[in-house]
């Protein structure tokens, strides 16, 4: 764990995880964006979720609301360092500190409560006097992508920021569990925004991908607003009853045909 003892390594281990945060941004995106729209895009491209064409500047006006989320997040990183250091967070190095099964059900119960803030987070940022200060500025983009993924106004990027950092004073983590969690949240994030349906045919019925979110769901909620608040899960939308009565439509009219199928008829 890095050692923060005075001001050059506070700001050096910032910049670092700045680096760090942004270049994940990066990476992920730049990833996702190659592989289906450039490496298999006639096999993907009927797997649009959204055909109306992306706003013009739409990347880097993304891009840009994306450097000051990761130097939010970077400050938030920061500052549990700095109380890890002092001693204040349940963050554990030692493999052997928890029981085994304790790493596996850390993780999952970090996701289910991330999952269970972002819905409710996510229903109120929708309320009218709120969405315009908070939460307009993610909602700019009606056809996403990768670069969509960390576009937030710097209040929504506090607000979707402290929750992680606050389990990590109550729970048990390991080290490499934050780690992990990070990167879920931004794959995560990457395929919901990515605009191209990934999964395959009926996995919307599958025991497991039902409660996934993925492109097609998240893509519904930029173009409907009033469907489909939930962040890596549906239950809250199925339970809330918040779910799009759309999705299992478009899901099964995107994923229909075999990939690359409709490109051979001609
Ligand atoms: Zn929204
Ligand atoms: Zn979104």
């Amino acid at each position: 764990m890095i050692q923060i003892t005075n001001p050059a390594t506070f700001w050096l281990t910032g910049l670092l995880f700045f680096i760090a945060i942004f270049g994940r941004y990066v990476l992920f995106s730049l990833l996702f964006w190659w592989l289906f729209n450039v490496s298999m895009k006639d096999q993907f491209a009927h797997r649009a979720v959204q055909t109306r064409p992306r706003k013009p500047g739409q990347d880097w006006r993304e891009i840009g609301w994306s450097v000051l989320t990761s130097l939010i997040f970077t400050a938030i990183a920061l500052a549990v360092i700095v109380a890890y250091q002092k001693g204040y967070t349940q963050i554990y190095t030692a493999a052997r500190t928890y029981p085994l099964w304790w790493y596996p059900i850390s993780i999952l119960s970090v996701l289910f409560i991330h999952e269970t803030y972002y819905y409710w987070l996510h229903r109120w940022m929708h309320k009218p006097g709120v969405y315009r200060w908070v939460h307009k500025t993610h909602h700019d983009s009606i056809t996403t992508s990768p670069w969509t993924a960390f576009s937030f106004h710097p209040l929504e990027s506090t607000l979707q920021a402290i929750v992680i950092p606050a389990l990590t004073f109550v729970l048990p983590l390991h080290i490499s569990a934050v780690g992990i969690i990070l990167m879920i949240m931004t794959f995560s994030s990457a395929v919901n925004h990515l605009n191209t349906e990934i999964y395959p045919r009926d996995f919307d019925h599958h025991w497991l991908g039902r409660w996934l979110i993925g492109a097609t769901h998240h893509g519904l909620h930029h173009a409907q607003f009033r469907f489909n608040y939930g962040l890596y899960f549906t239950f809250w939308d199925k339970w809330m009853k918040t779910e799009s009565p759309d999705f299992h439509r478009l899901f099964k009219e995107k994923t229909k045909s075999a990939l690359g199928v409709e490109d051979k008829k001609g």
